[in-house]
């Protein structure tokens, strides 16, 4: 037994040392570093949207279909996070692919009450006093729940190890390791918040990109975008904004770093509240919001430190 678990180690380090490591794309820079954190230096990532870019905005390029094709297995988010000509090219590529989102439970991409409540079945013309859902009828922002997070990994982990079965125990390990990392990530959140009375949870930011954050922490987020952040607001929800921060005495104000800060800046300057700073939605930053659990403490502490005011 023993000098099996021997023979296996030194066929593992072999392998780590020798092979080239694994080409995969991802769609994303998020679930690029969630795929880093369990790949290690066994593979090796590209994304398709990088650092403080956004996602819903983007389109394929050739240099993507590339990108693609060169790649061993191709990790997209999901739930009509990713649009749906980086969708096709993903299945026309013949090249393996996974969703990082399945079989986790999604939220429902609609509008809290008290919201805009909008037509699914009518108006396929364009209103652009509406919100476009074009991106389906769920939200795709799963990664602002750190709990999520632990079965979003795994998927990660599981597509790794049918990619490249050799690394199995190695991505197991890495992806316990970082599971746990989450865990702590999550316990972490949970002090912050519980630190500030129901009433102080709420915050504003420019599309609505942390619901499931919100759901976990019992924090109400208004947004002047709805879950794709293409879609413009009425004036008439704008000013509704306007009037709810007013009347709640609300000072978290928050621009995202994916997008242009234009609205978030009026709605602050009406209502006489300063900017909190940015948080990070839908892409990572720079140092140290290079990776997933930096830009989520960023988020948790830039929050928390602005619901106390
Ligand atoms: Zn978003």
């Amino acid at each position: 037994m023993k000098h099996l678990k021997l023979t296996l180690i030194a066929a593992l380090l072999t392998a780590s040392a020798t092979a080239s490591p694994l080409p995969v794309v991802t769609s994303f820079s998020i679930l690029g570093d969630v795929a880093k954190q369990i790949g290690g230096e066994r593979v090796s990532i590209q994304n398709l949207v990088g650092a403080n870019q956004d996602t819903h905005a983007y389109h394929m390029t050739s240099g993507d279909i590339k990108k693609i094709r060169s790649a061993k297995l191709v990790l997209i988010n999901g739930l009509g996070l990713e649009a749906a000509d980086v969708q096709r090219a993903v299945k026309q590529s013949k090249v393996s692919y996974a969703e990082a989102t399945k079989g986790i439970q999604p939220l429902k991409a609609e509008e809290e009450e008290g919201g805009h409540h909008h037509d699914h079945d009518h108006d396929h013309d364009h209103d652009h006093e509406g919100h476009h859902h074009d991106h389906g009828e769920y939200d795709p922002h799963v990664w602002n729940d750190p709990v999520l997070m632990s079965a979003y990994a795994q998927n990660v982990a599981e597509a790794l190890i049918k990619a490249d079965p050799e690394g199995k125990v190695y991505y197991q390990q890495r992806l316990g390791n970082y599971q746990m990392q989450l865990k702590k990530l999550h316990s972490d959140a949970q002090a912050a918040f519980n630190a500030i009375p129901a009433a102080k949870r709420k915050v504003l930011t420019g599309h609505d990109a942390f619901s499931y954050m919100g759901k976990r922490y019992h924090i109400e987020f208004i947004a002047p975008q709805g879950v794709s952040s293409e879609a413009e607001p009425s004036a008439k929800q704008v000013a509704a904004i306007i009037r709810q921060i007013k009347r709640e005495g609300i000072k978290a104000v928050f621009t995202e770093n994916i997008k242009d800060t234009r609205m978030v800046d009026r709605i602050a300057k009406e209502t006489g509240v300063n900017v909190s700073g940015k948080l990070y939605s839908d892409a990572l930053g720079s140092a140290p919001a290079d990776t997933y659990i930096g830009m989520y403490r960023h988020n948790i502490k830039a929050m928390s430190e602005a619901m106390k005011k």
